[in-house]
Order: C-alpha cells, then sequence, then structure tokens
C-alpha cells in the first residue's frame, strides 16, 4: 500500500553537468561523459534504496533534457540549425531541432541506463520517455506539413518510435513505463482528441505496467508565471482526465501538494492508479512525514487505497542535490506515517 516513486528527473551532480538548469551543458565528452552518466545513474540508484523508495528511476542522468535526449536519437532531425519557437502555446521561447525529413530511429536511446538501473536494483523499476504531443510541442515542423493534421502525422511518427525503444525497454527489465506529457494541459482539446491515442499508439503492445505523467511544470520562472495567470482553480485536467480513464494506460501521475488543481478531479481517474504527487518541486521547503501522510489521506476521498502511489508532483532536476535527497526521504517517512494511519 502507498507504494512510493519519483516523477522522474533528479538533478545532475555538478561533475556531470551544469546544476539548476533544465538545458544543462555536460561537463565532460566522449567516453568520459558516458563514465560520469553511468556513474550518476549509479549515485541515484542509491540514492533511492537508501531514501527507502519502492519504485526506482533512472533519474534522467544521461539525457540533457527530457525531450531532447530521446531526439538525438532519432534520424531525421536537424540539431545543427535550432530555431526558435514559442512552446507550450508560446508560454517560453526557446531553441528548437527542426524535423526535415521521415523519423527513423539510429538505434537504442536509453539501453545503457535502463540496464544499469536493472542490474543494480531488485526492486521495481521505472523508465521515463517524452509523450508523442509534447515532443511534436518542442520540435519545428519541415517536413510534416501545415496545421493540425501536419502535427497529428508527426504524433504518430513520433509514437511509432518511442514504441520502438518502450518495447526494448519492456525487455531490459523495466517494470513501468511512464510517457511524461506536460503538453496534455495546454493543448486541452487536442489532448483529448488525439493526444491520448498517440499515446495509445507509442504505449501499443507493452505488457509491463504503462504510466503517463501529466503536469504543470517544472518550478522554473516561466512556469511559476503562467500559474499566477490559471486562477486560483486550475480545472485544465477535467478534460484530459476522463480521455485518460477511457484509454489503455493504467498509471496517471498528477501533482496535488500546494497545487491549484482541486483534488476531486482525481475521481476523474476511476479505473487507473494514481502517483499523487505530495512533495512541491517547486520549494526548497522540505514537507514533513504528517504533512506528506495529510496529503495521503485527502487523496484517499478519490482515489481508493490500492491504487494510490505517492509520488513528486513532477521531476525534481532543477533543485539542489542537497534538497532533492533530502525530498527523497521525506516522500519515504511520509508514505511509512500514512500506512500507519490509514492501514
Ligand atoms: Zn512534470
Amino acid at each position: 500500500m502507498f507504494a512510493t516513486s519519483i516523477a522522474g528527473s533528479l538533478p545532475k551532480p555538478e561533475w556531470l553537468a551544469e546544476t539548476q538548469k533544465l538545458w544543462p551543458q555536460w561537463k565532460a565528452q566522449g567516453e568520459s561523459l558516458q563514465q560520469a552518466k553511468a556513474d550518476a545513474t549509479l549515485l541515484w540508484i542509491k540514492a533511492q534504496e537508501d531514501a527507502g523508495l519502492d519504485i526506482i528511476g533512472d533519474g534522467e542522468q544521461a539525457r540533457q533534457h527530457f525531450v531532447h535526449g530521446f531526439l538525438e536519437q532519432v534520424e531525421g532531425i536537424d540539431f545543427e540549425n535550432k530555431v526558435k519557437m514559442g512552446i507550450r502555446n508560446i508560454l517560453y521561447d526557446t531553441m528548437v531541432p527542426q524535423v526535415v525529413s521521415a523519423l527513423k530511429l539510429k538505434g537504442r536511446v536509453h539501453a545503457m541506463e535502463a540496464q544499469l538501473l536493472r542490474a543494480h536494483t531488485k526492486k521495481k523499476i521505472k523508465f521515463t520517455l517524452p509523450g508523442p504531443m509534447t515532443i511534436v510541442d518542442t520540435v519545428a515542423d519541415r517536413f510534416y506539413g501545415e496545421g493540425e493534421e501536419g502535427r497529428i502525422k508527426m504524433a504518430m511518427a513520433f509514437a511509432e518510435l518511442l514504441n520502438q525503444e518502450a518495447l526494448a525497454l519492456q525487455a531490459d527489465g523495466v517494470d513501468i513505463i511512464q510517457f511524461d506529457e506536460p503538453a496534455f494541459n495546454v493543448y486541452l482539446d487536442e489532448a483529448a482528441d488525439w493526444g491520448v491515442k498517440a499515446l495509445e499508439r507509442a504505449a501499443q503492445g507493452l505488457t509491463c505496467t504503462t504510466a503517463v505523467h501529466i503536469c504543470y511544470g517544472y518550478g522554473i520562472e516561466a512556469n511559476n508565471n503562467w500559474k499566477k495567470t490559471l486562477g486560483d482553480e486550475w480545472r485544465q485536467y477535467e478534460k484530459v482526465l476522463p480521455a485518460l480513464a477511457k484509454s489503455s494506460i493504467q498509471q496517471v501521475s498528477l501533482e496535488c501538494y500546494h497545487s491549484h488543481v482541486p483534488p476531486e478531479m482525481m475521481a476523474l481517474l476511476e479505473g487507473k492508479d494514481v502517483m499523487v504527487g505530495v512533495i512541491d518541486v517547486a520549494s526548497d521547503v522540505i514537507e514533513t512525514p504528517e504533512q506528506i501522510a495529510d496529503s495521503i489521506g485527502m487523496a484517499l476521498k478519490y482515489v481508493p487505497k490500492n491504487r494510490l502511489i505517492a509520488c513528486t508532483n513532477c521531476g525534481l532536476a532543477p533543485m539542489s542535490r542537497e534538497v532533492a535527497m533530502k525530498k527523497l526521504q521525506a516522500l519515504a517517512d511520509g508514505a511509512a506515517l500514512a500506512r500507519q494511519r490509514y492501514a
């Protein structure tokens, strides 16, 4: 009951990459970079085990960014000539690569981290991939054509590639494959319409557990400013959660603690496991076990006991390593307290 898991990313050690950035520059190159990525992955496997978490991830140590890490292994994308694009409905401008020809995987994307993870923990392991809709929103298109139709075609093309890698991750021994779709609560109608279909295409044929993480983004300034414009009650999930409830995806991760998402929204996910965010990723204040157990208790009004997973609101990548370590411990301690209280 109340298994614990992180949403995905963890801070990169300062010897691996620039710290507290979403697009950090690597500190090493070539073979030594590969070694540094593996070392950092091991470090965080150990930290999650030591904290007592139940589901262990790779902390996304080997990818520069949660979307671009996947794209680097995709043929048909021009990384040399990036263009400025407003992403997440022009929430922020960023330099993005361009799709210039038919998409194809160059080979495995995450074999190293997944195999390392499987070899170094006996616990369940979770691996994250970007969702097709979020990828489409993070690249510029010069190939699939204008408008909605082109976007859908491109999303389905990415979904096929994601599916290839997901099946390979499953063969590596991954227990849970999670797709990250922060774009789902920016493009509400499109998400409910074709976003969920593209997601199901990405998960097609998987026999391991499948999950999706939707959220209002990291605790970075652009996101925090956007959140201020959303009012007191964030009801964006009202559209996408019913579509996800009908889908074949088994687990849904969403933010809860310190969020303006009305908790009753979780009731829209009937039949799914819900990864309830009980750790705020936009604050360095460490949650107490009591606060975490309270959040779990509140969520239990809408989510059955056996379907509740205690999770972080989002990735911890932009935080300091020290704060992230303490938050992992708090998560495990809070869930333990909740098990005593609500058993
Ligand atoms: Zn997130």
